[in-house]
């Protein structure tokens, strides 16, 4: 037998590019060659954001280039789906042995188990299911602070013994400061890196149902590129993470957010390098201890609970609709000219552009209008899928439904997060040069997001009036001396909102 045929295949998936991870990391190109599958009905599936696109695509092949310098055969193979890919390649070379890692999605694990593929466990989280059961073990209640906390003790970031460094395990009372008055430039700009060869090759290849501005090279499409992010990211922006974390500004869409989601949601980065970045930038005195704990509670913590209820839930979890929202996606979505409420069009303006918006904007304006408007959670949670360059549905599902919509029913915030244009206006400069006002909650210019506040609280009464972290606000709407009048405004709101109005 000649010594290709009796070559081993690793199959690795498009968010899985790091030579590091799993199966991948114990192959050689003496004994296995690397299968990887360009699905076009994946990619024809959605109308995805063509930055998103271009980004998973691009970065897969160049990936492939990179393993094939290093002496690695890569069958590198387009196919109709990933299935079809594996037929093809499995008659192609007739491999002694298949081997894939825990792939990221609940749908690619059944598509693996159907086909008798084998699997090693997954190592590009730094806690695995099997190690987050001995943490859920007897618990009640799975609270993120408890798990952040284990994880802080167990993988030894950000301590000092068995206490926390600065003695607080939590510094987040120092980082919601509204946006500052001036110097709204003093957030570095992310750089531009020129398209090559490659890029325009993905572009001229993908559907023409995508969407969005085409990339100018904001987003790094391969490890070298994606490790210059991270090195520019704790050298400029990390030491003021904190303190404006939760502010949004119109003239500066990304403030001192690292923009560093995508890498690691597709394996370029893995998250114990930029924990250790972060760590080591704190121990030098570069980095104040609210903008380290602050960031690392974010990867540490956030991230990998979110991975970790994903496993837990699913596959039931993505179809929850607790607060039965059955509207349809709202026209402003997709169209953010259909709006003339401020907040809404330079977020949605912002992702027309750049496939991005950061945390607080995915929270607390696009997020919380869905949810006080009672969209659909399943037709949101789509959205954005296909318009945000860092999707997956490991991350998608859970922010959405639980973080969200409430759509759990609180299995994993214990409140919804629900606001009126009063917290948007203290936390940004948007209200300021609006249609609507804020403070009103009745008539033509009053702002849709206090009227259908007061409206949600209203609409769901009987279950918040239930929930001790909600209760006051909805007795709050309950006595205010023009209900009446906001509910029939919600109502006038709400139809034009359906009409693209709004
Ligand atoms: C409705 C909604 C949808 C979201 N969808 C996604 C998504 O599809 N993909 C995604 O990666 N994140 C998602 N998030 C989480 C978070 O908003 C993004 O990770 C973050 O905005 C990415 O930008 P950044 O890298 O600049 O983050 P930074 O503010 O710099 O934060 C650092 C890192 O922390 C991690 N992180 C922080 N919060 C979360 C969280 N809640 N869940 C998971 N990781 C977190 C991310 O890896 C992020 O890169 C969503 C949040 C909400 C509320
Ligand atoms: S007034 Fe209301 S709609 Fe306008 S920007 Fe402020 S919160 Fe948004």
């Amino acid at each position: 037998m000649s010594k290709k045929k009796s070559l081993k295949t690793v199959w690795v998936f498009g968010d899985q590019l790091n030579r590091q991870i799993g199966a991948l990391s114990e192959a050689s190109p003496a004994t296995h060659r690397v299968l990887m599958i360009e699905s076009s009905e994946k990619i024809s599936s959605r109308r995805w954001h063509v930055q998103r696109a271009h980004f998973y695509v691009t970065s897969m092949r160049r990936f492939a280039q990179e393993l094939e310098q290093e002496g690695f055969e890569v069958d590198y193979r387009k196919s109709v789906s990933m299935r079809q890919g594996y037929d093809e390649h499995l008659a192609q070379f007739i491999p002694p042995n298949i081997v894939a890692t825990e792939p990221n999605s609940y749908s690619a694990r059944e598509l693996l188990k159907s086909l008798g593929v084998a699997t090693t466990p997954s190592n590009q989280f730094l806690c695995h299911p099997g190690e987050f059961a001995i943490f859920a073990e007897g618990k009640k209640a799975l609270k993120m602070e408890d798990f952040y906390r284990w994880q802080r003790k167990r993988l030894n970031y950000l301590m000092d013994g068995n206490q926390p460094v600065g003695g607080k395990w939590n510094f987040d009372e120092e980082n919601r400061l509204p946006p500052p008055k001036t110097g709204h430039d003093r957030w570095p700009v992310p750089k531009l890196v020129p398209l090559d060869k490659t890029d325009k090759a993905v572009l001229e290849d993908l559907p023409s149902t995508v969407w969005g501005n085409h990339p100018e090279g904001l987003w790094a499409t391969t490890r070298s590129g994606a490790l210059e992010r991270l090195d520019y990211f704790v050298d400029q922006l990390l030491p003021s993470f904190g303190d404006h974390e939760d502010a949004m500004i119109q003239s500066n869409w990304h403030l001192a957010h690292s923009l560093l989601s995508p890498y690691l949601n597709i394996g370029l980065l893995l998250p114990a390098e930029v924990l250790d970045a972060a760590a080591k930038a704190f121990e030098r005195g570069h980095v104040p201890i609210n903008s380290a704990e602050g960031f690392i509670r974010q990867i540490l913590g956030w991230r990998e609970y979110i991975w970790n209820c994903y496993w837990r839930w699913m596959p039931d979890y993505a179809n929850l609709n607790h607060l039965g929202a059955n509207r349809p996606l709202p026209p402003l979505f997709t169209n953010p000219k259909a709006t003339s409420m401020n907040c809404m069009s330079n977020v949605l303006e912002g992702i027309q552009q750049r496939s991005y918006s950061h945390h607080i904007e995915r929270l607390m304006i696009l997020g919380n209008f869905a949810l006080i408007s009672g969209v659909n959670p399943q037709q949101f949670t789509q959205w954005m899928w296909n318009s945000f360059i860092d999707a997956a549905e490991w991350v998608m599902v859970p922010n959405v439904i639980g973080m969200s919509l409430y759509a759990d029913g609180g299995l994993l915030a214990t409140k919804p997060y629900a606001s009126g244009g009063a917290y948007i206006d203290r936390m940004s400069n948007h209200c300021r040069d609006c249609k609507y006002d804020r403070k009103q909650r009745v008539g033509e210019n009053a702002c849709p997001f206090t009227v259908l506040y007061w409206d949600f609280m209203m609409r769901h009464q009987t279950t918040f009036v239930k929930n001790p972290r909600i209760a006051r606000q909805v007795r709050g709407a309950q006595q205010l001396s023009n209900i009446k009048d906001v509910q029939k405004t919600a109502k006038s709101v709400l139809n034009r909102l359906d009409q693209g109005l709004l």
